[in-house]
């Protein structure tokens, strides 16, 4: 039978931490067909003529969201944690399970208007990838989509991510 992306996602319990199933993309990266699959899979979320920017989160959201922009020939944003861009950038606070983390974007990578897809590998509680949105938003983007590979129904992200179009390919409860 064809394999699907979701034969190639790999759970290992008890890490980072006891009770934890941790679902690894480098099983999916590691393999030739798996890669292609998730690629063209997120991919296939995205209609090019609605969208001016592919950003992607990091780090694991680079890995997917610079093939899908090469692909759809569109520009590619990083937006990093912060302290490692080096030219001026706006930044954004979230709080972690256990404390807070801080991302950031460079002031100049949106354009006022512009239709921003943003890409990441994992939706667990929607705390990262509401704090992307409101980089973007802050920078007068337009937010057209949330593209995940994987999606974990059970933390309630969407919630978190209510009004924005969320999309993911393969969902665990
Ligand atoms: P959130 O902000 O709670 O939605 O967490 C999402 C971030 O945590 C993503 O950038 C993921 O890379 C990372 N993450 C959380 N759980 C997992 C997991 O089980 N596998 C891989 N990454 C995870």
């Amino acid at each position: 039978m064809k394999k699907s992306v979701e034969d190639y996602i790999r759970s290992i319990p008890d890490f980072p931490e006891p009770g934890i199933i941790f679902r690894d993309i480098t099983s999916v990266l590691q393999d030739a067909d798996g890669l292609q699959m998730a690629i063209d899979a997120m991919q296939a979320f995205i209609n090019p003529e609605e969208v001016d920017v592919i950003a992607g989160t990091e780090s694991r959201g680079f890995l997917f969201g610079a093939p899908i922009a090469y692909n759809l020939h569109k520009p590619f944003v990083l937006i990093r944690k912060k302290g490692k861009l080096p030219c001026a950038t706006i930044s954004k606070k979230y709080d972690l399970e256990y404390g807070t983390a801080e991302i950031e974007i460079h002031k100049d990578a949106i354009k006022p208007g512009q239709r921003v897809v943003i890409i990441d590998d994992l939706l667990a509680t929607g705390g990262t990838l509401a704090a992307c949105n409101a980089l973007i938003e802050e920078l007068g983007g337009v937010v057209a989509k949330n593209v995940f590979l994987i999606e974990l129904a059970g933390l309630n992200g969407r919630k978190k991510l209510e009004g924005y179009d969320v999309k993911s390919v393969v969902c665990y409860e």
